[in-house]
C-alpha cells in the first residue's frame, strides 16, 4: 500500500463509528456488523418489542484484539445508570461459531443492593453469584472448579468475591464500563485463537472472518407479575412440521431459574399443568403473531428469544431453528408452497448430501452415542443387528429373521451374498472405493470402513476395540454409516422420510437443473429403486456382479477352469440364459430409458475361493483333484490383479466371454422389446487403452448383432461405447471416439491409476495424507480437478473434436459429488451416474448449480 493510501485508510477507520445503536434506518450490515446484528434490525424494523441493542462492527472488534478498546463508558450511555447489558456474538454466518454469550455486566455491589431491595436478597445473591463466576471464568481466565458446589447463598457470593481477590490479587471489578471493556477484550481474543479459527475454517469461513458483538440492555425475567424467558419456534426441528415447540421457565434469566423458581411450565395449553398461553395469554398471542412476522419477513423459520418481565414482553434474539435434514426439506418446501420464498430459494436452502440422510434409517439425533471406533463414512444410513464375522454366519442371520452387521478385515466379492444378508457392514480396513464402500452404497446398506483402530481377530471369532472393550460374535451393535461411527448395542433409529415433500423438492430440481443423471445399478432391486428416484437411465451396470448370485459362482467358475474352447462354450452356454433373463429384467424395469451395460470387467481370480475349506469344496463340485484346483487358482492369481488381466484385456484373450454377454444383451433387447419395452442397449467396453483393443471387440460385437438379428428375426438398435479408465484412454480420447458413441469416464480406476495409488489400500494412509495436507480431500472420494480432472478435459475435447455427437458421462464414485458434477457441468459433460441412492443428491446438487 502506498503511504497516501495508508492514510486514507486511517481516515476512513476513524470516520467508521466504533460502535451503533440498532434502529431502523441505522447503517447496520452483515458483512461488518454479522449477522445477529442484522438480525435484530430486522425485528426492530418489525416493530418487536427489541431492548436497546448497540452493534460493534468487526473491524472494532479486530483492533480490540490488537489492544485498542473503544470508550466502553460512551457505549453504556444509552443504558441509563447502573446498567446492566448482555453481549452477544455477531459473525457473519451463524454456522461460524464464536464465543459464548455474557448477561449480567454491570453487576456489581451497588446494583446488588438495588437489585435485593426489588426482588429480594437471595435472586440479587444469585444473580451476582452467577455473573462473577461467568466472569472470573472467561474473561479473567480462572479455574472454574474454584466455584464448584457454590450455591446462590449469600455466604456463597462472599466466598466468591474473596476469591476473586484472592486469585487475581484485586477486587472484584466494579465499574460497568471496566467489566464491559474486559468482557469486549476476551472474546475479540477468543475469536482469533487457534482452535476457534481452526473450527470456523472447518465450516466454511475464510481466513480473515471478523467477528462483530451486540450489547444489549438486560431484561430480568423476575418479578411480581408473570415473569420468565424462554424460547419459541413454529416447527418442530426434527420433522419440520408445523408445530410450537421451545421452553418457558418463570422466574429464569437465559433459561436458568434464578431462585426459588416455579420451574418450567408448557408453552401452550397441556392437561398436564400451566400453560404460558393459559397464564399470559396476550403475550403468547404476541408472541404468535412474532413468529409470523419473523416468518414472511425474514423468510425464514426462526426461533425467538423472549424475556416477561412483569407481564411486559420483549424480543432479545431470534435465530435460524435449527434443524435436522429432513426438517430443512420440510421447510424449505412448506416456505415456497407458501409464497414466503421462491422455488429456486427452497431448492439453494437444502443442502444436497443432506438429502441422503432421508433416505436411510438414521441415528436418533437426540438419543445418546456410545461409540467404540471411528471409520470412514462410506455409505449412509444406520443399522442395528448382532455381529456376524462371515457371510454364512450373515445368510444364517438373515433366514432366521435376525438383523446382522457383517463385520469383516474387509469384504471380497464372494462377500456380497453376506453383504446383500447384513444390515450393515463394518471393516477394519478399505476406502472410500473399497470393495465394501461401493457395494455397500449400491444395496443402499449403511457402511463404515477403514475403522482402523479396530483390531478383527478372526481365530478368537472377537474384535478388539481401542479402549479394550471386546466384541463377540452375537454381541449387539450399530453401525452409523453416515458419521463413520460403530456404536455399543442397539440406538434408537429415525426411519427414512421419502415423503411428499421430499419428492416435491426433487421436482422442482429436475425443472432447473441442465445435465442428466443416471444410476449405477447391476440388478433389478437397484434399477428399481432408480427408476423411484427418477434417475434418467442405468449409466453403469457392472455385469460381474451378476456372477456372484445363486449357483451362477459354479458356472462360472467351471467356465474359469474349462481345459478347452468346447468346455468352455458349454459353460457360458449356461451363463447365457441367465445373464439374458437379468438383462430382459433390467430392460422392462428401464423401459424408455437407456440401459449401460458394462462388458466383464475384473479379474477372474475374484471369483476363486481362496481358503482352504473354499479350495476343498470347488474341487468337490467341479469334481477334480484339489492339487488341480489350487494349481490353477494360483496360476490365475496376480501381483498386481487389478493392473492385470482384467477388462477387456479379459474380452480380447478370452473373446467368448464379451461374445455370450452381446448375445444376451441384444436377445434380451428383443424380449423386451416383444412385451413392448423399448430400450437402446449401451455397451461398453472397460479399462481399454488402445484403440486397437475397441476396434478388436467392436467387431466381434457387431459379428454377434448380425447373428442375432438373422437368427431371430428381428431388427434392433444399440450403442457402443468406451469406458475410459487409464491415463491413456484420456489421451488417445480422440483416436477412440472414432469408434465410440459415447465416452464413460471411471473416475475410480482413473484415480487410481493417475496417482499409481491402489484404490483397496488406499485407506491405510489416507487419513495422514489428508490430516498432513499432502493430498486436500480423499481422491477417491472428491474428485482431483487439477490432476484427474486435467485428464477428463483432455479426453473430453480430444473426443469431441473427432466426434462432435460424442456423449460425454463419468460413472465413478465421484458421479454424485457436486463438486463433481459442478466440474463436468462445466465441460459439457451430458450425465453423471452415482449409485441409485445417491441420485437424489445428485439431482438437487445439479439444480443448484443451473440456479
Ligand atoms: C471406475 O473405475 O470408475 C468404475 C466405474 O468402474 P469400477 O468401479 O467397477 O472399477
Ligand atoms: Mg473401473
Amino acid at each position: 500500500m502506498l503511504p497516501e493510501e495508508q492514510g486514507d485508510a486511517a481516515v476512513q477507520r476513524s470516520e467508521r463509528p466504533e460502535f451503533t445503536e440498532i434502529t431502523p434506518t441505522a447503517p447496520v450490515a452483515v458483512a461488518s456488523h454479522g449477522w445477529r446484528a442484522k438480525c435484530l434490525q430486522r425485528l426492530v424494523r418489525l416493530d418487536l418489542p427489541v431492548p436497546r441493542t448497540v452493534a460493534i462492527p468487526a473491524a472494532t472488534v479486530r483492533a480490540i484484539a490488537g489492544g485498542h478498546l473503544p470508550d466502553t463508558g460512551a457505549i453504556l450511555a444509552g443504558f441509563g445508570a447502573g446498567p446492566l447489558v448482555s453481549v452477544r456474538p455477531s459473525s457473519e454466518n451463524p454456522d461460524w461459531g464464536g464465543p459464548g454469550t455474557m448477561l449480567n455486566i454491570g453487576m456489581n455491589d451497588e446494583r446488588h443492593a438495588a437489585l435485593a431491595a426489588e426482588h429480594g436478597a437471595t435472586v440479587a445473591d444469585a444473580l451476582y453469584l452467577r455473573f462473577i463466576r461467568a466472569y472470573a471464568t472467561h474473561v479473567a481466565r480462572l479455574d472454574p472448579d474454584m466455584f464448584d458446589g457454590a450455591d446462590g447463598s449469600a455466604e456463597a457470593l462472599r466466598a466468591a468475591l474473596r476469591a476473586y481477590a484472592q486469585e487475581t490479587e484485586e477486587p472484584f471489578p466494579q465499574d460497568p464500563a471496566r467489566q464491559l471493556a474486559e468482557v469486549l477484550r476476551s472474546m475479540a481474543r477468543a475469536w482469533e485463537g487457534t482452535s476457534a479459527r481452526l473450527l470456523r475454517q472447518a465450516k466454511g469461513a475464510p481466513a480473515e472472518a471478523g467477528l462483530g458483538l451486540v450489547v444489549q440492555d438486560m431484561v430480568l425475567g423476575l418479578g411480581r407479575g408473570e415473569s420468565g424467558s424462554g424460547v419459541i419456534q413454529f416447527v418442530d426441528p426434527v420433522s419440520g412440521q408445523a408445530q410450537i415447540t421451545g421452553r418457558y421457565m418463570r422466574q429464569a434469566q437465559g433459561g436458568d431459574p434464578i431462585a426459588q423458581s416455579e420451574g418450567e411450565i408448557y408453552l401452550t395449553r397441556d392437561p398436564r399443568g400451566p400453560s404460558l398461553e393459559e397464564i399470559c395469554p396476550d403475550a403468547f398471542a404476541d408472541l404468535l403473531r412474532y413468529g409470523e412476522a419473523c416468518r414472511r419477513r425474514l423468510r425464514e423459520e426462526m426461533q425467538i428469544e423472549f424475556t416477561l418481565a412483569n407481564g411486559r414482553l420483549c424480543v432479545l434474539d431470534a435465530v435460524k431453528v435449527a434443524r435436522s435434514s429432513r426438517a430443512s426439506v420440510r421447510i424449505a418446501v412448506t416456505l415456497a408452497e407458501d409464497e414466503v420464498i421462491s422455488r429456486s430459494d427452497a431448492l439453494l436452502r437444502v443442502e444436497p448430501r443432506a438429502l441422503s440422510e432421508l433416505l436411510h434409517r438414521q441415528v436418533d439425533p437426540r438419543r445418546p452415542r456410545d461409540i467404540f471406533a471411528r471409520g470412514i463414512a462410506a455409505s449412509p444410513g444406520a443399522a442395528k443387528g448382532r455381529i456376524v464375522f462371515s457371510s454364512d454366519a450373515a445368510q444364517a442371520s438373515a433366514a432366521r429373521g435376525e438383523p446382522c452387521i457383517l463385520v469383516r478385515r474387509e469384504t471380497a466379492p464372494e462377500d456380497i451374498r453376506g453383504m446383500h444378508a447384513a444390515a450393515g457392514v463394518l471393516t477394519e480396513r478399505g476406502g472410500m472405493t473399497s470393495h465394501a464402500a461401493v457395494i455397500g452404497r449400491g444395496l443402499g446398506l449403511p457402511c463404515v470402513v477403514g475403522a482402523s483402530e479396530l483390531r478383527f481377530d478372526p481365530r478368537e471369532r472377537l474384535l478388539r476395540a481401542r479402549d479394550g472393550r471386546v466384541f463377540r460374535e452375537g454381541d449387539v451393535i450399530t453401525v452409523d454409516g453416515t458419521r463413520g461411527e460403530a456404536l455399543v448395542g442397539a440406538v434408537d433409529m429415525l426411519e427414512p422420510a421419502l415423503d411428499d415433500t421430499f419428492r416435491t423438492l426433487l421436482s422442482w430440481a429436475d425443472a432447473e437443473r441442465d445435465i442428466g443423471i443416471r444410476a449405477n445399478a447391476d440388478s433389478p432391486s437397484d434399477a428399481r429403486i432408480a427408476r423411484d428416484f427418477l434417475a434418467e437411465g442405468i449409466g453403469l451396470c457392472r455385469t460381474e456382479h451378476m456372477f456372484f448370485q445363486g449357483d451362477r459362482l459354479t458356472v462360472m467358475r467351471e467356465m474359469i477352469f474349462a481345459d478347452t474352447a468346447e468346455d468352455r462354450a458349454a459353460a457360458l452356454a449356461r451363463l447365457l440364459p441367465m445373464q439374458r433373463a437379468d438383462f430382459t429384467h433390467l430392460f422392462e424395469i428401464m423401459h424408455g430409458l437407456p440401459v449401460c451395460i458394462r462388458l466383464f470387467d475384473p479379474p477372474l481370480h475374484e471369483f476363486l475361493p481362496h481358503s482352504r475349506d473354499g479350495l476343498r469344496e470347488l474341487a468337490e463340485a467341479l469334481d477334480k483333484p484339489l492339487s488341480d484346483v489350487t494349481r490353477r487358482v494360483e496360476a490365475l492369481s496376480e501381483f498386481n490383479p487389478m493392473l492385470g488381466m482384467r477388462g477387456v484385456r479379459l474380452g480380447i484373450t478370452l473373446p467368448e466371454i464379451y461374445e455370450m454377454q452381446a448375445r444376451a444383451i441384444f436377445e434380451a433387447a428383443i424380449e423386451a422389446a416383444r412385451h413392448g419395452r423399448v430400450v437402446v442397449p449401451e455397451i461398453m467396453i472397460p479399462l481399454v487403452s488402445a484403440v486397437r483393443e475397441v476396434e478388436l471387440v467392436k467387431a466381434r460385437i457387431e459379428a454377434v448383432a448380425a447373428a442375432v438379428r438373422t437368427r431371430m428375426g428381428a431388427d434392433f438398435s444399440y450403442r457402443l461405447g468406451v469406458m475410459v479408465e487409464t491415463p491413456r484412454a484420456a489421451l488417445r480420447a480422440g483416436d477412440i471416439a472414432h469408434h465410440a458413441a459415447f465416452l464413460s469416464f471411471g473416475t475410480n480406476d482413473l484415480t487410481q491409476m493417475t496417482y499409481g495409488l491402489s484404490r483397496d489400500d488406499a485407506g491405510r494412509f489416507m487419513s495422514a495424507y489428508v490430516q498432513s495436507g499432502v493430498f486436500p480431500e480423499d481422491p477417491f472420494h472428491t474428485l482431483d480437478v487439477d490432476g484427474v480432472g486435467e485428464l477428463l478435459l483432455i479426453g473430453a475435447s480430444r473426443g469431441r473434436r473427432a466426434r462432435a455427437d460424442l456423449t460425454l458421462a463419468v460413472c465413478g464414485e465421484h458421479g454424485a459429488n457436486p463438486e463433481s458434477i459442478a466440474f463436468c457441468r462445466a465441460a459439457g459433460f451430458n450425465y453423471v451416474s452415482c449409485s441409485p441412492f445417491r441420485v437424489p443428491v445428485a439431482r438437487l446438487a445439479a439444480a443448484q448449480l443451473a440456479i
